[in-house]
């Protein structure tokens, strides 16, 4: 082929954190077969979706296996039914976003990485350590990505204070992943606050909000003047268990500018071009979770989760090892004891415990000699791990 790629490619770590790990877990299980291998590692869910969400895609199903109520193409923002949903999800937390502003997904991750497509070479502000498909998605459009760190003095929470004042995409994430670290409503004013000073946009990804349960924002619209620089990801992945099922929303409200180039109506021309939108199935599938009695069955089941993440806090605790998270997120976020390095430490609970974790380095520069258990196994894996790592460390 004689065309010319886009060599940004090149800017980006050629193999994904998690295929790292896999590759390393599978040599050690190839050397070890009589191991067993416990994974406290990747951010899956393991539990199965809720009764009324499985009841509500068996109905919807039936709806497509008849020809009075099949449906084709699904609406590009969303069905009307979903979105109101969503509306009524921010209510219930006391949040007002118009169902118009709500555009359903199928998840985060895509509409992450594809907003991009609306701007320009602007200037990029990532917290680091953080989820690295911010920093991936703009190193592929051949942005420069600045950092702003978050280390144990602010408690992996970054704030504006200090950074020079000129307009840029800023990205936050609350619930952090991986640090688990939630951002106070004030904290969260400090960056609203710079953002409406400076002319930025912040990107929020709202996608752990369902397990904040102490009155911290569940999303970036409980500050006021968010919505005139701010939008918002947010998923039924950890909240509902969609992992494998598809279904998120992004928030891009109508007060962030008027005209052809405004976020929301160029979201909307970019999704109408190169989005069929999401299955019908799905989308009813997420409207039950949204419901009420979906709604609590998915807290039965972050709960089980916080469970898990309630064990692996005793043992830091009780070993004396630095970490957030684990309350309100299901990621734990630990100081490699003994000064070592993430990966050394990687190495050493794989062929010292057969535990698996992710190092922190692979959330950025600033998560070196840092790691990320998390929550998401069952009770008796997270208990096993558990009893091994307190032998261990
Ligand atoms: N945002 C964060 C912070 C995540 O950790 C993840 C997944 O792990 C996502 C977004 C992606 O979510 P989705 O499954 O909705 O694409």
């Amino acid at each position: 082929m004689k065309l010319q790629l886009n060599e940004n490619f090149l800017r980006i770590k050629p193999s994904y954190l998690f295929s790292d790990v896999a590759k390393r877990v599978r040599a050690y299980a190839e050397a070890h077969p009589d191991k067993k291998i416990l994974r406290l590692g990747i951010g899956d869910v393991t539990l199965p979706l809720a009764p009324t969400v499985i009841r509500a895609m068996h109905r919807a199903t039936d709806e497509m296996a008849d020809a009075a109520t099949f449906r084709g193409y699904a609406p590009e923002y969303g069905y009307d039914f979903l979105r109101e949903a969503v509306a009524r999800h921010y209510a219930s937390f006391g949040v007002g976003v118009a169902a118009d502003d709500i555009f359903i997904s199928d998840g985060a991750k895509s509409d992450l990485g594809n907003f991009v497509d609306l701007f320009a070479d602007v200037p990029v502000l990532v917290p680091d350590p953080v989820y690295p498909v911010y920093v991936d998605s703009n190193l592929m459009a051949g942005r420069t990505v600045e950092y702003v760190e978050g280390n144990e003095q602010n408690g992996f929470l970054p704030s504006p204070a200090g950074l020079s004042e000129t307009p840029r995409l800023i990205y936050l994430c609350s619930p952090n992943n991986p640090t688990g670290a939630v951002y106070s409503k004030e904290g969260l004013a400090e960056w609203v606050d710079f953002a409406l000073k400076t002319g930025s946009l912040i990107l929020y990804d709202s996608a752990y909000e369902a397990f904040i349960a102490d009155g911290s924002p569940r999303s970036i619209y409980a500050v006021e003047g968010a919505e005139k620089c701010a939008v918002e990801f947010c998923s039924l992945s950890k909240t509902a268990g969609f992992t494998g099922t598809r279904c998120g929303w992004t928030v891009v409200p109508a007060s962030l500018g008027d005209g052809a180039l405004s976020p929301k109506k160029m979201w909307e021309r970019r999704q109408a071009t190169k989005f069929n939108g999401v299955p019908y199935v799905v989308q009813r599938a997420a409207e039950a979770a949204l419901s009420d009695e979906g709604m609590a069955e998915c807290m039965a089941n972050i709960a089980y989760y916080k469970n898990n993440a309630a064990l692996i806090a005793d043992l830091l605790q009780k070993k004396g090892i630095p970490f957030t998270g684990g309350t309100a997120s299901p990621y734990l976020w630990l100081k490699c004891p003994g000064g070592l390095g993430s990966w050394e430490f990687f190495d050493k609970l794989l062929c010292e415990a057969q535990v698996v974790g992710t190092p922190g380095a692979g959330f950025g520069l600033a998560g070196e000699g840092y790691f990320r258990l998390t929550a998401f196994g069952s009770h008796e894996t997270t208990r096993e791990a558990v009893d091994r790592l307190d032998k261990l460390l």
